[in-house]
């Protein structure tokens, strides 16, 4: 594996991943999303099988949930699909599923959210429930999306204060998602989304009658940089066993002080045993470290005001735009093979232990 494997577009990411998935015999199929990309291309979420179809395990390698994060999960499932551990895999009856730019439209668009500012990762909710109230964005909402981009230094002060006394208090943590301000940051949504509703005909489509499932959603931009933390929802102490014996004892429960990832509702892989509700399930959040965490949100906010300010001058939306790559995706290649040599571990860990009975 190398740095080459990372694409400078989405467009270039999707054509390499579809060559070699092809390459490799995969069977293909390309969900295409009603948009249009950013240089006005097809976008989809494509999905590749690699092995046989009805293997009793399967490995789930998901890309682009937070659009620009995709550059890192598309070099990992490029180099997956170019590597001996790939064929290997269908030896172990293990197929391997390859879902590439969940989030096409912010993956091609260079924004964390998707269509309609929705952040994934808060979206895979019980939408017949109200989503959980969060007094704590509501504190800095203002402050997080002003009027004005960019911000004024005093907003920028008074921001930093209010974060600094916010430390410590998580629950609900400033990010754990809110569903109240459709042009703030963390935005859960009303329903769901086209990329929710795809991943799970993927899911119900590969994933039925296997006996277990492993899952690995690539994400960037939380704590150290080009560190892989190897986060864990809340699962039963069985499974928990298992990942920490997969994977290592430094998996990070989510629910955890240290993790870098405050709590949130609506997560991507709580839909996996809702659609596969017979397979036993092996989930990870793998979250690459980019820049210092307040480069990161201010990247976020940029964002979030961009989509309400739709007609800001174009010197300020390519800014904005630029400042979100960046956040995400390190173009640096000490970085790169940082990101691919602890996937490659990942992968081996966890190809390993699905193989056991
Ligand atoms: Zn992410």
């Amino acid at each position: 594996m190398s740095a080459n494997l990372f694409s400078a577009t989405y467009r270039q990411a999707r054509e390499r991943f579809l060559d070699a998935a092809r390459a490799s015999g995969a069977a293909i199929r390309s969900h295409v999303h009603p948009r249009k990309g950013a240089e006005g291309e097809e976008i989809a979420m494509d999905a590749a099988l690699i092995g046989p179809a009805d293997a009793s395990s399967l490995f789930i390698v998901s890309s682009g949930t937070h659009g620009p994060e995709g550059f890192s999960g598309s070099a990992c499932q490029l180099g997956l699909l170019g590597d001996s551990l790939a064929t290997r895999a269908g030896q172990n009856d293990t197929a391997i599923l390859l879902i590439h730019a969940v989030n096409p439209f912010g993956f091609s668009h260079l924004t964390r959210t998707n269509e309609d500012n929705i952040d994934l990762n808060r979206n895979f909710n019980d939408f017949s429930q109200p989503y959980p109230p969060n007094d704590t964005y509501e504190e800095v909402h203002p402050l997080l999306v002003p009027a004005i981009w960019p911000p004024s230094d005093a907003d920028e002060a008074l921001l930093a204060t209010r974060m600094q006394e916010l430390v410590g208090r998580r629950t609900p943590g400033v990010s754990s998602g809110q569903a109240v301000h459709p042009d703030g940051l963390f935005y859960a949504g009303t329903a769901p989304s086209w990329s929710n509703s795809t991943v799970r005909a993927i899911l119900r489509e590969h994933g039925a009658g296997r006996r277990h499932i492993a899952w690995i959603d690539v994400h960037t931009g939380l704590g150290p940089r080009g560190h892989g933390e190897k986060i864990f929802g809340r699962h039963s102490a069985e499974t928990q066993a298992r990942a920490m014996a997969w994977w290592g004892r430094d998996l990070i429960v989510s629910t955890m002080a240290q993790s870098v990832s405050p709590r949130t509702a609506g997560h991507i892989t709580s839909c996996a045993p809702q659609e596969c509700p017979d397979a036993a399930l092996t989930p990870m959040t793998l979250e690459y470290g980019t820049l210092p965490n307040p480069d990161v949100r201010r990247a976020l906010r940029g964002e979030a005001w961009l989509f309400g300010h739709p007609d800001a001058p174009p010197a300020v939306a390519a800014a904005i735009k630029r400042a979100a790559r960046d956040a995400f995706y390190v173009d640096a290649d000490d970085w790169k093979g940082m990101i691919l040599g602890q996937f490659r571990a990942l992968a081996l860990q966890t190809l390993n232990g699905l193989a056991q009975p």
